[in-house]
């Protein structure tokens, strides 16, 4: 399991980025993820995939919420001031659309969450040394790396860099980007590397 430095301050939290390894001691309230930018919030109800989305927040004690990644980026938020969580699955279409300043919109519609307080970590993903795309999707990244808007041809594009990008603009400062590139380590599954028999980690967030 990786841990966030910035996240392991906080006493109230639990979090953790899973490794091809490993195991999951607590329950974990996840989604049915559809790359989209739904963003839900948990209060009583708990489980596996409980709905469609790719982004939850909690504030229950006891709740742990995560994401299911193997390349896409999972991004842990928290608000120490608040004490609320969120985790958040942002694969090339999510982070186009923005699902991480949505989950931070819905943090402070509902629980007056201000982005400067906000402790971010983004977790292991396929990096900017591997992840290549066709020139349709690197165009939406344009916004971002502006060198990537008229582009005709393939290009690499740095998913854990745009939703870092994304994240300062909405006013977050501190923020911890894993170095991992799950395509380079075999610690991680890779749904590239092994786009048959590619299981999926967890990365999860909670109120302990
Ligand atoms: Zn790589």
């Amino acid at each position: 399991m990786i841990t966030a430095p910035n996240l392991s301050e906080l006493p109230w939290l639990r979090h953790g980025f899973g490794t091809r390894h490993s195991d999951y001691p607590v329950e974990i309230t996840t989604l049915r993820q559809i790359h989209s930018c739904v963003v839900l919030h948990v209060e009583t109800e708990r489980g596996d995939r409980i709905a469609e989305g790719d982004g939850l927040v909690t504030h229950e004690p006891g709740a742990v919420v995560g994401v299911r990644t193997a390349d896409c980026v999972p991004v842990l938020l928290a608000d120490p001031v608040n004490r609320v969580v969120a985790a958040v699955h942002a694969g090339w279409r999510g982070t186009a659309t923005r699902i991480v300043p949505e989950a931070l919109a819905r943090m402070t519609h509902r629980f007056g969450t201000r982005p400067g307080d906000v402790i971010a970590a983004i977790g292991p993903s396929i990096g900017g040394c591997c992840y290549e795309v066709g020139p349709v999707v690197a165009r939406q990244f344009g916004t971002w790396v502006p060198e990537l808007e008229q582009t005709e041809v393939p290009a690499k594009v740095n998913l854990k860099s745009v939703n870092s990008l994304q994240l300062t603009q909405a006013g977050v400062r501190n923020i911890w980007v894993s170095q991992n590139c799950t395509y380079c380590s075999l610690d991680f599954f890779s749904f590239r590397r092994e786009p048959d028999e590619s299981g999926r980690m967890i990365s999860f967030i909670g109120l302990a």
